[in-house]
Parts: structure tokens; C-alpha cells; sequence
């Protein structure tokens, strides 16, 4: 496969939407997958209790195994969790698992509390890395405010239906809030318009909306909705290796490639 570009530093993106359902994981777990299939190294963090990147990429995650909660709340290592994707070189997941759920209330009084995954990651040697994807969780949470400190990018798959942009504004400023306040490197450098159905009106209408409001952030690529996309979980793969030919997988192989050939602009 024909090498794409290597950021000359590694690009810290936090996926997040705090809807539900609009394609977060799977975003995060195919633009991993054919980043790294193209000579990219790509860590994916799972924030997300409910463990869906570490099932779709088929890593352990049962309760009692070390994952992202241990290092949030306990400090431990994040090098001592993370681990490599079988049959995928190059594509390491921090897996979550259902301890999770609890570290939402467990940071409350801990020192420091929106930066321990900044913190986990710093401790990581990112040098050996091109690209940190945070899957973040349903909410605007505790573990979605670290994951927005810990990023310098911000991602959002936005999913081409009538209550897309509802709720939206709320994720908007929560960002700048953080801008402000946390981490002033912080921008929303990517908005991914997901599960688009072109046959309908209303699909097409919220994609010109969303390109309208948002501009060049916006990538060109439309990923359309594809039930290989949405088989491939179970059998804990992305759809770039379970099925590379169908339209989801084409779709998202061009999303990463605009990604990794996409200057980073201040
Ligand atoms: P989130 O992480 O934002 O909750 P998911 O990535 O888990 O969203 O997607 C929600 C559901 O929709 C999952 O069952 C997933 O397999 C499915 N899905 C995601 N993208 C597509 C798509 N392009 N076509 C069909 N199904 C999709
Ligand atoms: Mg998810």
C-alpha cells in the first residue's frame, strides 16, 4: 500500500459528539485502522465505557484487566495498558473497561482532575507515535473534558439526519470553554459527515448546512451508511479489513487519506 504522509509530530484528536449513536467509534477504530494500514501509527484511547473501539478491534476488555480507568484514576502507566492490535502493525489500542463508568464520579475529587489523561499521554513516549485517536463517550462528562484536554484536535462525526446540529451547540462551547480555560491549543480541526443516506432530501439538505456553518473543517469525504460498516464489530474488526471493497470502507480509507495529507493549520 502506497505510504501516506507522517505528521512531522504526533496529532492528538479527540473524537467526540456527546449524542449518541453518530458514529464516534466507528470513526475512530476505521481512520485507525487505515492510518496505520498506510504507515501511520496510531494509538486509539478508549473513553468510552461501554468498550465498543476495544470490541471492534477485537482487544480484551473484561472487567478485572488493567485499561484506561487505572490510569486515569490510578496512575498507572498508560505504556503498561496499551496494546497492539492483532494483525494490524502499527495500530495499538488503550482499551476501557466498564470500571469506567465509575471514573466519572472518582476524578470529582482528585487533584487535577480534567488533566490526567493529558497527563497519561504526556507520560507515553508519543515520539513512536503519528496520531492519538480518543474515542470519547456519549456526554460532555469528566472523561470527555480530559479527553478535550488532552487533544490539540477536536474530530466530530456529525450523522446526516434532522437533529444533527441540535445539541451541537452545546459540544461548541464546551470547547471554547476549554479553549479558555484548559488548553488553549485546542481547535476543532474536523467534522466528519457519517451514515448519510443520499437518497433522501433531508440528508442532503444537512450536509450543505453543515458545510455552509463549518467551511474547509468540514472533510470532503461523506461516509454513507453500509451495513459491512455496521456488521464489522462483531466480528471484531474495522471494516477496512473485513470488507475493504464495500462503500463504507472505501469512504472511510479516503476520509484518513484527506486526514494524514491535511496541513495542520493553527
Ligand atoms: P457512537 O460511538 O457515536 O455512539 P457508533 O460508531 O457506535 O456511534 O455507531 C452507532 C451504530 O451505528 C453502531 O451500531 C455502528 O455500527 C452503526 N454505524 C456507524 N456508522 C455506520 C455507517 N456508516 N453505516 C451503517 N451503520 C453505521
Ligand atoms: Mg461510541
Amino acid at each position: 500500500r502506497e505510504p501516506w504522509p507522517r505528521p512531522g509530530r504526533c496529532r492528538i484528536m479527540t473524537i467526540a459528539n456527546q449524542k449518541g449513536g453518530v458514529g464516534k467509534t466507528t470513526t475512530a477504530v476505521n481512520l485507525a485502522a487505515s492510518l496505520s494500514q498506510h504507515g501511520n501509527r496510531v494509538l486509539v484511547v478508549d473513553l468510552d465505557p461501554q468498550g465498543n473501539a476495544s470490541t471492534a478491534l477485537d482487544v480484551d476488555h473484561h472487567v478485572g484487566r488493567e485499561s484506561v480507568y487505572n490510569s486515569l484514576v490510578e496512575d498507572r502507566p498508560l505504556s503498561e495498558i496499551v496494546t497492539e492490535v492483532e494483525g494490524m502493525p502499527g495500530l495499538y489500542c488503550a482499551p476501557a473497561t466498564i470500571d469506567l463508568a465509575g471514573a466519572e464520579i472518582e476524578l470529582v475529587p482528585l487533584v487535577a482532575r480534567e488533566s490526567r489523561l493529558s497527563r497519561a499521554i504526556e507520560s507515553l513516549d508519543v515520539s513512536n507515535l503519528d496520531y492519538v485517536l480518543i474515542d470519547c463517550p456519549p456526554s460532555l462528562g469528566l472523561l470527555t473534558l480530559n479527553a478535550l484536554v488532552a487533544a490539540e484536535e477536536v474530530l466530530i462525526p456529525i450523522q446526516c439526519e434532522y437533529y444533527a446540529l441540535e445539541g451541537l451547540e452545546q459540544l461548541l462551547r464546551t470547547v471554547e470553554l476549554v479553549r479558555a480555560h484548559l488548553n488553549a491549543n485546542l481547535r476543532i480541526s474536523t467534522i466528519l459527515l457519517t451514515m448519510y443516506d443520499g437518497r433522501t432530501r433531508l440528508a442532503t439538505q444537512v450536509a450543505e448546512d453543515v458545510r455552509s456553518h463549518f467551511g474547509d473543517v468540514v472533510l470532503q469525504t461523506i461516509i454513507p451508511r453500509s451495513v459491512r460498516v455496521s456488521e464489522a464489530p462483531s466480528y471484531g474488526q474495522s471494516v477496512i479489513t473485513y470488507d475493504p471493497a464495500s462503500t463504507g470502507a472505501v469512504a472511510y480509507a479516503e476520509a484518513a487519506r484527506e486526514l494524514a495529507h491535511r496541513a495542520i493549520t493553527a
